[in-house]
């Protein structure tokens, strides 16, 4: 699904030119759950900005289903973002205004769905993620690991080839964190390819696979047993 060759970023810093990725290469397939892990700084957000296709200013091939993305046009990159990736974050992102259903519903509005067309799809995402009693709360009145289930709905909503989450057991406790990351293992087995950003070891250990990067180079893959 995923094939990225020889991927190098540069970001310019005030004169200086700072090498960020430097020649990454892997492949991920559909229905892997991959951990990415190494210290801050090296690069991981940068990576997944890159895989989710926010950030097309690299060097090197990034093919997606055997497509160089660089062919697209912004707006074709755009329509592929928003129907193949889904983003999880360690702040869940959500907004506060807005019930959870609102907030799962917005990627579903914002691809042009009906307010009437939307709310079974935004029930069975609830209802996947644990939350079917917590539709018309607000965020503020759920616990950090139910907020983060809400992200993880909302993530799910246009039926993504892929999600991304980075550090989304960051702000967790360790009992959530298990949590969270049993909900992503039950996800995965479903047939949900995840690419996952941690910085603990504990969460590893879900995983199909880690790539380990420091400096912006691929150190290490591990498969996990
Ligand atoms: P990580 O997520 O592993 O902590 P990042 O990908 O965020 O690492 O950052 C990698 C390096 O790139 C860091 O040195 C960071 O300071 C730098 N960096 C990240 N974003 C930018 C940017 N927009 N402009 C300049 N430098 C950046
Ligand atoms: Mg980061």
């Amino acid at each position: 699904m995923i094939k990225l060759e020889h991927i190098y970023k540069y970001y310019d810093t005030g004169g200086t030119r700072l090498n960020v990725l430097d020649d990454i290469s892997f492949s991920i397939d559909a229905g892997e759950f991959v951990a990415i892990m190494g210290p801050s700084g090296s690069g991981k957000s940068t990576l997944i900005n890159l895989l989710g296709f926010i950030d097309r200013n690299f060097e090197g091939d990034y093919l997606f289903n055997g497509h160089e993305i660089a062919n697209f046009e912004d707006e074709e990159l755009s329509v592929i973002r928003n129907r193949s990736v889904g983003f999880v974050f360690q702040n869940f992102s959500l907004i506060e205004i807005l019930t959870v259903a609102e907030n799962v519903e917005l990627p579903l509005l914002y691809n042009g769905a009906k307010h009437n067309e939307t709310q079974k799809k935004v029930a069975e995402a609830l209802a996947r993620v644990g939350l079917a009693d917590k539709l018309n709360q607000l965020p503020k009145q759920l616990s950090g690991g139910q907020q983060q289930r809400v992200a993880i709905a909302r993530a799910l909503i246009n039926q993504p080839s892929f999600i991304i989450a980075d550090e989304p057991t960051g702000a967790l406790d360790t009992h959530t964190t298990e949590e969270i990351m049993q909900l992503f293992k039950q996800l995965n087995d479903e047939g949900v390819t995840i690419i996952l950003v941690t910085h603990d070891p504990e969460t590893v250990v879900y995983c199909d696979r880690l790539l380990k990067i420091r400096d912006g180079k691929m150190i290490e893959e591990v498969l996990q047993s």
